[in-house]
């Protein structure tokens, strides 16, 4: 059974993103980075922001993690970076070098693919 952390943005999450639903959707239905579970076991157990810019605080708040679900025996075993961290964020090259560095799992640059490709057309 794979477990899957998202990581994102925390301000596109507080303000901007709606619920996290795009990356719920797209691991429900197998689609964009969350195809490799397709006909496999896994299921999403949580959503973290990066600790806001600029993203020093990303290793604590996956510390917070660890030590909240320590006691329900829950960690992930994959980490998948949401676009909102990897394609829009000024610091993203330093957070994911971080993430990668701390994280003692598998990190996957990738979650949801419903990115729109135009506002007015
Ligand atoms: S550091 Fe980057 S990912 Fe974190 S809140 Fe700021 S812009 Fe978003």
């Amino acid at each position: 059974m794979e477990k899957i952390l998202v990581m994102g943005c925390q301000r596109t999450m507080n303000s901007i993103c709606v619920a996290c639903s795009r990356c719920l959707v797209a691991f429900n239905r197998r689609e964009g980075a969350f195809a490799r579970y397709k006909d496999k076991e896994a299921e999403i157990i949580g959503f973290l922001g990066c600790g806001d810019c600029p993203g020093q605080g990303v290793v604590v708040r996956m510390a917070q993690l660890a030590q909240w679900n320590a006691k329900l025996g829950e960690k992930p075993t994959v980490i998948h970076l949401g676009p909102c961290l990897t394609g829009h964020c000024p610091y993203a090259d330093e957070l994911v070098t971080k993430i990668k560095a701390k994280a003692g799992c598998e990190v996957v640059e990738g979650a949801h693919p419903y990115l729109p490709e135009n506002v007015f057309a």
